[in-house]
């Protein structure tokens, strides 16, 4: 199998699963005991989560694990209107947001909050004179995500967090697609991020926190992650996503040169009559979200099946919803349904890409002649 589907999770790094090993086989002491392998299993989540703490870069906060992103956004959304100060009623978030955001704030729409969704350019990115005319004293929190789960496309992340600051609001950033992969714009309040999309485990993801911007206690018990969020920890998920961390902080440079050549030999070998959904520069480039005339993507993807590549939102596939950020971008159906969606990063190699690369675009010529 040649596996483009970075965006929807990652290969765990071999020196992540090694660190992990000893907290599955041996060590399975509870690490909230008092006993001196409980004590053990604490410092080594410690360990990892300064790693983590670390990797993301934010200064003048704490951070708590969670089971995944998906929690530690719900957490950050529910968690902050639980504690909002009188007056403050307004959510604003952008219409290309992953479910996670947008499904919660849907569900805080229902319980009283003003919510606005705000439209994107057709590259994708946010115009600020839209969000400037949308910000007042009784916006509560402004929720953007830096990178797009299925364009690639970044948003300023630093500059609207200034803008929400201004008006006295906080700042969450969906930081999943970001982590590991960009340096996170300084600014935001709340960052939530997730191990399985930086070579980590599945099943751990966690919320920074500024100090003050603590969101209300999520899970009620006993008083773990400094009573906000009860539940025994796992020190092997912990350590795995702590070693994680470090290893991507450390390769950063090395794994964004990789990716920066991987794109453009992957749109070489790709060849003319394909074009990219989103913009082309304000982009991470280990996503190439792509469409073409005439092509239905899902008879691509079952017409090559051992690629990994993905239609619209990983997260959302086989929901057989149609891409709410393709339409977002203002896509007709027809063109949504041209479009999928390679992801590729460390561990891709540029042999497998280009020869992948070959494959669909001769597919998708095989379909246009049977088409024709
Ligand atoms: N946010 C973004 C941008 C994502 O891509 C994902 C997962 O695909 C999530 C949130 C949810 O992360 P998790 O799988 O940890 O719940």
């Amino acid at each position: 199998m040649i596996y483009l589907d970075y965006q929807a999770t990652t290969p765990v790094a071999p020196e992540v699963a090694k660190a992990m090993h000893p907290w599955i086989e041996e060590k399975f002491a509870n690490p909230h005991s008092p006993s001196r392998w409980g004590h053990e299993a604490e410092a080594a989540i410690e360990v990892a989560r300064k790693r983590v703490e670390k990797a993301i870069g934010a200064k003048g906060g704490s951070l708590a694990f969670t089971g995944s992103a998906t929690e530690a956004l719900n957490w950050a959304l529910k968690g902050t209107v639980e504690k909002a100060p009188k007056g403050r009623n307004r959510i604003i978030t952008l219409a290309t947001e992953h479910a996670a955001v947008l499904d919660t704030c849907e569900w805080l729409a229902g319980h009283g909050i003003d919510l606005t969704i705000l439209p994107v350019q057709p590259n994708g990115r946010l115009d600020l004179d839209v969000l400037a005319r949308e910000l007042d004293g009784r916006v509560l929190l402004v929720a953007v995500m830096m990178v797009n789960n299925e364009i690639g496309v970044t948003q300023p992340i630093s500059e609207i967090a200034r803008m929400a600051h201004e008006v006295g609001a906080t700042m969450l950033c969906d930081a999943v697609q970001a982590f590991g992969r960009l340096g996170i714009g300084d600014g935001p309040d709340l960052i939530a991020v997730s191990a399985h999309k930086i070579h980590g485990p599945k099943g751990v993801g966690a919320l920074w926190m500024r100090k003050g911007k603590e969101p209300a206690p999520f899970i009620h018990g006993g008083g773990q992650e400094q009573g906000l969020r009860s539940g025994t920890m796992s020190p092997a998920l912990c350590v795995g996503f702590g070693a994680a961390a470090k290893l991507a902080e450390e390769r950063l440079t090395r794994d964004y040169d990789h990716v920066q050549k991987l794109w453009k030999a992957a749109i070489h070998a790709l060849g003319p009559g394909w074009i990219i959904n989103g913009c082309t520069e304000c982009r991470y480039h280990g996503n190439l979200n792509i469409r073409r005339e005439g092509v239905d993507a899902a008879r691509l993807i079952a017409d090559l099946r051992d690629i990994a590549f993905s239609l619209g939102s990983a997260c959302a596939s086989g929901s057989g919803r149609p891409s709410h950020v393709l339409r977002a971008l203002g896509l007709d159906y027809r063109e949504a349904r041209s479009s999928i969606r390679l992801g590729f990063g460390r561990y891709t190699t540029q042999q497998e890409l280009v020869e992948a690369c070959h494959r669909i675009a001769r597919a998708a010529v095989e379909q246009e002649k049977l088409d024709a």
